[in-house]
C-alpha cells in the first residue's frame, strides 16, 4: 500500500489504472473562498440581526485545520460584546413571545429549508474550518442539522398542545466545542427558539465559520434581530457568558472539567443549566456478532470525524472466543482506511482540529505505550502538512489504565475481552462517564437484556454514532444531564407557568428548628400506666429498613405551635447521611420491582396511612397547630397523593420514536438509582409525601430528610413502611438540620439527582455542591409551592425528575 491520503495526490490517471489505487476525488472550495472573500475574511460578532465589530478591537485567526493554512479573522468577544448580545436577546424576547407557536413554527421551517439550500456551501466551511472529511459534513452534519430545524418547527406549531401549562424560559446562553460546530448550534438553536426564547451562542475558538455562516442564513430569511446572537472567542468569552446576569438558561457541551465549573459558577442563580460532556463510550462485541458488521462498526465508532467524538465507542469489550478473530479482521481493516485532506471526497480520517488536541492525543498513547500495552497503527503514514494522526488500536488494555479511562477525543481505541454478558455490563459501567454504548450480537433477547443494564443515555443495538431529533441524546453520571431532541429536550427549554409567581418563603418559615443546635434536655411525656414513668418514644433515623439510633446519639428538641415541645428527633450527621445512601445504594430489589409490583406497595403505604389517620391528625396538630379539619385535609390529601403515584406507576411510560434508519428507538424512563429528597418545611407531612412517592413509583431508592421542624409526620411514617412490603432500603430517612444535612448529599458521588425544596441559599448549596460528580439537581431557589394544588404539587412535573430517558436503537431489516 504506497499510494495513501494525501500521497496520492500526485497519481495520474494512468498511474491509478495500473495499481487500481484511489485517485483524489476533491470537492471544489470556491464557493467557500468566495463567501470568506465577501466579508474580507473577516468577522465581527453576530450581534441585533447585524454583524459588529468587537468592542476591543481584537480578532485571532481560525485555521484549516488540513493544511494549517488561515481561514479568516474572527471577532474575540469579551464581557462588553457579551452584554452587549444578551440586552439584544432580551430586547426581541417579548415580539418574539407574541409572535405565538405558529409564527415561531414558520421561521424555524424557514431556516431548515435555507439551510439546505446552502447545503453545500455550508458541508465546505465547515470541512475547512473543521479539517473533517466532507462526505461527513455533506452527508452528516449538515442533513442532521437541518433536520433538528425542521423537527423543531414541528415542536413550535405544537406547543400550545404538548406542552400546556409551559412557557419559554427567556434569555438562552449556548456554549459549543468545535467537534460538530453546525449540528451542535442545531441542537441548541432549534428547541430554544421553538419553545419561544431568544439565544446568544459562543461557537469554539476553533470553528466559529459555520455559526457565522448560519446567521447570515438567519438574516435572509428574516429571523427578528436580536432573537439569535453569535459571540465568537474563546474560553474566557464563555466564562463572560456564563457570567453574565441576564440570561434565564444556560447550555453547554464540551468536557466535564469545563461544564463542572459552569455548574459552579451558575449555582444558585435561579438558571436552568443542561450539560452535555465528555463520554468513554464502550463497543460491546458478543461472540454470536456479525463479526464483518461490528468491525464496520468500530470504524464508524472511533474513526469517525476522527474520533472526537463525545459518544465515541472508545472502549471495545469483546467476548474471549471471538477476540483473535475480531482483532485481526480490524487490524486488515485499519491498514485499508485513508487518511488525509478533508475536501478529498475519498478519506475516512481527515485532520486533528488543532496542535493542542493532537498533542493530548500524541501525550495519551505514549502514556499507554510506556504502561505496556500493545500497540497498533497501520503501516501508512499521515499527510505531513496539517495536524493528522493515525488510527490507533490499543489490545489487552487493564480497564483501570489511564488509556481506558480517559477520554482521549482522538483516533484512539483500546481493547478488552470479557466472559460473560455480567462481566460485559461490568466492564462497561466502570467508568465515571455514561454516554453511550453500542451492543453487537445478533440475539435480540441478550441485547435487550444489556441495554437496560448499562450506565449510558444512549445504547445502539448493532449499530453506533447514529443520531435522530427526535429521539433525544445526553448523559448520565459525568457525562452530563438534560437531552437534546425529542420532546425531553423540550423541557430543557421550558418551565411551568406557575413558577415565576410562586411566592418567596418568609424569613420565619425558613428559620431553622429552635435549639437543634443545643443537646436536649428531653421531654417528660405522661405515662398511661399509673405508678410508672412514661415509656421513651424517641424516634430514630430509618436506614436499611432499620430504625437506627443516629451516629452521634443526639436528639434535638421538636417544638410545636406556641413553643410548646412536642417532642425530641434524632439530630443525623454526615455518617449518617453516609449510611443511608449506602443502604439505598445496595439496595436494587425496589429498583428490580416490576411497575405493578411498585403501584401495589404504594396502594398499600396509602392504605396503612389512612387506618392511622387520626394518630396522623393529632401529630400535625401538635407539630404545626392547625385545626382539626386542617390535620385531616393533610392527611387525606397525602393518602390521595399516594394514589395519585400508584396510579401513574405503571402509566409514566416511554416511547417508540419512528427515527428515519429503519430503527424503532425505545426511549425508557429509567430511575436514577439514588435519588435524594430534602422536603420543605410547610406541610410536613403532605410535602414529604408529595416528593418522595414520585421517587419511589419510577423505581428510584430514596434518601430523604424531613422538615426539620416538624420531622415526627415522617417519622411516624416507619410503621407505615414497615407494614406495606416496601424492601430494606427503598426509603431511608434521616432527621436533623437540614440544610447541614442537604450539603452533604449533594457532594455525594453514589446520589444521581437530588431535589431540595428549602431556601435560595439552600439551593444554591444544593447545586454548587453537586458538582462533584455533576448529579441532576431539582430545586426551589427559595419559591414556596401549593402542596395542595394538584397542578403545582404533583403530576408529570414529578415524575419526569424522577426518571432520565435512555434511547435504545433497534435496527430492523436484514
Ligand atoms: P472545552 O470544554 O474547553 O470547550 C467547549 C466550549 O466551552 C468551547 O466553546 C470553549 O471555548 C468553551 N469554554 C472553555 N472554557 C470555558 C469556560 N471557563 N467557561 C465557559 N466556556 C468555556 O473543550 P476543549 O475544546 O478545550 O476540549 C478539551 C477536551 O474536552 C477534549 O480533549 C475532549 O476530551 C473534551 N471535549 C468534549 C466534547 C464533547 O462533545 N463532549 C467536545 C469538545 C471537547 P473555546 O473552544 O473557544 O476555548
Amino acid at each position: 500500500m504506497s499510494v495513501k491520503g494525501s500521497s496520492s495526490k500526485g497519481a495520474s490517471v494512468r498511474e491509478i489504472f495500473s495499481t487500481m489505487e484511489y485517485g483524489p476525488a476533491p470537492e471544489a472550495d470556491d464557493v467557500a473562498r468566495d463567501w470568506l472573500k465577501r466579508h474580507g475574511n473577516r468577522f465581527g460578532h453576530y450581534i441585533g440581526g447585524r454583524f459588529t465589530e468587537p468592542v476591543s478591537g481584537e480578532y485571532f485567526a481560525t485555521q484549516h485545520p488540513g493544511d494549517a493554512s488561515e481561514l479568516a479573522q474572527v471577532a474575540q468577544g469579551d464581557e462588553a460584546d457579551v452584554a452587549a448580545a444578551v440586552a439584544a436577546a432580551k430586547e426581541a424576547l417579548p415580539a418574539w413571545q407574541q409572535l405565538g407557536p405558529h409564527g415561531r413554527a414558520r421561521y424555524l421551517y424557514a431556516l431548515a429549508r435555507h439551510m439546505q439550500k446552502h447545503a453545500r456551501l455550508l458541508a465546505v466551511v465547515e470541512a475547512l474550518d473543521n479539517g473533517k472529511p466532507i462526505r461527513e459534513t455533506r452527508d452528516l452534519d449538515v442533513p442532521l442539522a437541518a433536520r433538528h430545524f425542521y423537527h423543531h418547527a414541528g415542536w413550535a406549531q405544537l406547543l400550545e398542545s404538548e406542552f400546556a401549562g409551559y412557557e419559554g424560559v427567556g434569555v438562552c446562553g449556548q456554549i459549543i466545542p468545535w467537534n460538530f460546530p453546525l449540528l451542535m448550534l442545531s441542537w441548541k438553536v432549534a428547541p430554544a427558539l421553538a419553545a419561544g426564547n431568544t439565544v446568544v451562542l459562543k461557537p469554539a475558538e476553533f470553528t466559529p465559520l459555520s455559526a457565522l455562516l448560519f446567521a447570515e442564513l438567519a438574516s435572509e430569511v428574516g429571523l427578528p434581530a436580536g432573537v439569535l446572537n453569535i459571540v465568537t472567542g474563546d474560553g474566557r468569552t464563555g466564562a463572560a457568558l456564563v457570567g453574565n446576569e441576564g440570561l434565564d438558561k444556560v447550555a453547554f457541551t464540551g468536557s466535564t472539567e469545563v461544564g463542572r465549573s459552569i455548574r459552579k459558577a451558575t449555582a444558585g442563580r435561579g438558571l436552568k443549566l443542561s450539560l452535555e460532556l465528555g463520554g468513554k463510550s464502550p463497543f460491546i462485541v458478543f461472540d454470536d456478532a456479525d463479526i464483518d458488521g461490528a468491525v464496520e462498526g468500530v470504524v464508524d465508532a472511533i474513526w469517525f470525524n476522527q474520533g472526537q467524538v463525545c459518544c465515541a465507542g472508545s472502549r471495545l469489550l469483546v467476548q474471549e472466543s471471538v477476540a483473535q478473530r475480531l482483532e485481526a479482521k480490524l487490524i486488515e481493516r485499519m491498514e485499508k482506511l485513508r487518511e488525509g485532506p478533508s475536501l478529498d471526497k475519498s478519506i475516512d480520517i481527515g485532520a486533528i482540529i488543532a496542535p493542542v488536541q493532537l498533542s493530548k492525543i500524541e501525550r495519551l498513547v505514549q502514556q499507554g505505550r510506556d504502561e505496556g500495552y500493545a500497540c497498533f497503527q497501520p503501516s501508512w503514514s499521515v499527510p505531513k502538512d496539517g495536524w493528522y494522526y493515525p488510527p490507533t488500536l490499543f489490545s489487552n488494555v487493564s480497564p483501570a489504565a489511564t488509556i481506558a479511562q480517559e477520554e482521549i477525543f482522538g483516533p484512539v481505541i483500546v481493547s478488552m475481552t470479557f466472559r460473560t454478558p455480567e462481566e460485559a455490563v461490568e466492564l462497561a459501567n466502570d467508568s465515571r462517564y455514561g454516554l453511550a454504548a453500542s451492543v453487537w450480537t445478533e440475539n435480540v433477547n441478550l441485547a435487550l437484556d444489556v441495554a437496560p443494564k448499562l450506565k449510558a443515555g444512549v445504547v445502539w443495538v448493532n449499530c453506533t454514532n447514529v443520531f435522530d431529533a427526535a429521539a433525544g441524546f445526553g448523559g448520565y453520571r459525568e457525562s452530563g444531564f438534560g437531552r437534546e431532541g425529542g420532546r425531553e429536550g423540550m423541557y430543557e427549554y421550558l418551565k411551568p407557568s406557575f413558577v415565576p409567581g410562586l411566592p418567596k418563603y418568609s424569613s420565619e418559615e425558613l428559620a431553622a428548628p429552635a435549639g437543634a443546635d443545643e443537646l436536649d434536655a428531653g421531654v417528660r411525656e405522661s405515662s398511661a400506666t399509673p405508678g410508672l414513668p412514661a415509656i421513651d418514644r424517641t424516634p430514630k433515623l430509618f436506614i436499611g429498613g432499620k430504625q437506627k439510633r443516629p451516629d452521634g446519639n443526639y436528639v434535638y428538641p421538636v417544638v410545636g405551635e406556641g413553643g410548646k415541645r412536642v417532642g425530641q428527633a434524632p439530630l443525623g450527621n454526615r455518617k449518617d447521611v453516609r449510611d443511608a445512601v449506602e443502604a439505598a445504594d445496595k439496595s436494587a430489589a425496589w429498583t428490580k420491582n416490576t411497575a405493578h409490583g411498585r403501584a401495589q406497595v404504594l396502594y398499600y403505604l396509602a392504605e396503612n396511612l389512612s387506618l392511622r389517620a387520626p394518630e396522623f391528625e393529632e401529630r400535625l396538630r401538635a407539630l404545626t397547630g392547625a385545626d382539626r379539619k386542617a390535620a385531616e385535609r393533610e392527611v387525606h390529601a397525602s393518602i390521595a397523593r399516594l394514589f395519585s403515584y400508584a396510579a401513574w406507576a405503571d402509566k409514566y411510560d416511554g416511547s417508540v420514536h419512528p427515527t428515519p434508519m429503519r430503527n424503532v428507538t425505545l426511549a425508557m424512563n429509567e430511575p436514577w438509582d439514588v435519588l435524594a429528597v430534602v422536603a420543605p418545611e410547610e406541610a410536613p407531612l403532605l410535602g414529604f409525601v408529595s416528593l418522595v412517592a414520585p421517587a419511589l413509583a419510577m423505581g428510584n431508592r430514596v434518601v430523604a430528610v424531613p422538615s426539620s421542624k416538624a420531622p415526627l409526620a415522617a417519622t411516624d411514617l416507619y410503621q407505615v413502611f414497615e407494614t406495606s412490603d416496601l424492601p430494606a432500603g427503598a426509603v431511608n430517612i434521616v432527621t436533623g438540620v437540614k440544610d447541614e444535612l442537604a450539603g452533604v448529599l449533594a457532594k455525594h458521588d453514589a446520589v444521581q439527582a437530588m431535589w431540595y425544596f428549602g431556601s435560595r441559599e439552600g439551593s444554591e448549596v444544593v447545586e454548587r455542591e453537586s458538582a462533584g460528580n455533576l448529579k441532576a439537581t431539582w430545586v426551589n431557589f427559595g419559591r414556596k409551592r401549593d402542596w395542595y394544588d394538584p397542578v403545582q404539587g404533583e403530576g408529570r412535573e414529578f415524575l419526569r425528575h424522577a426518571t432520565r430517558v435512555k434511547n435504545i436503537w433497534v435496527p430492523y431489516g436484514e
